[in-house]
């Protein structure tokens, strides 16, 4: 199925598939800029945020999504200060610190289990009923 948009960028018609929409050639300029930006951040570990956006062209918003991306990190003597959006604590990258990733993933696993389990209760459930039924019939006879 084509599914063909304008890009965000340049206003290019293009046959969009996933993610942004924007077309391959913005998206290989997107890419060339980011790395052009990783490679100033590795060079002036101590600029801002408003620092790299003026130097790289790019604006901060951009320079945003690529941290919650987690593609952009920065080291602990960097201005730009990412913190963990649950308990608060520094982080490089992203949106939450190693810590509550795990309890994120430990919470999310468990109410599948915990669905899963319900689930198959429901099921043992319907599946005595007959069972029951039968068992009388056969008792009657
Ligand atoms: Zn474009
Ligand atoms: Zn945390």
């Amino acid at each position: 199925m084509s599914n063909i948009k304008n890009c965000a960028k340049c206003g290019k018609m293009f046959n969009y598939i996933a993610g942004d929409v924007i077309c391959e050639n913005c998206k290989k300029e997107l890419e060339d800029k980011f790395q052009e930006v990783k490679k100033y951040i590795d060079e002036n570990p101590g600029s801002g945020l408003k620092q790299i956006s003026e130097d790289c062209n790019v604006t901060t918003k951009q320079l945003k999504k690529w941290i919650l991306e987690e593609r952009l990190m920065f080291t602990e003597n960097s201005p730009i200060q990412i913190t963990c959006e649950n308990c608060g604590a520094r982080i490089q990258t992203g949106r939450l610190c190693a810590k509550c990733k795990a309890s994120v993933t430990n919470e999310l696993s468990n109410t599948v289990k915990a669905k899963q389990q319900a689930l198959a209760a429901e099921i043992a459930k319907k599946a005595q009923k007959p069972d029951a039924k039968s068992g009388m019939k056969f008792l009657k006879t």
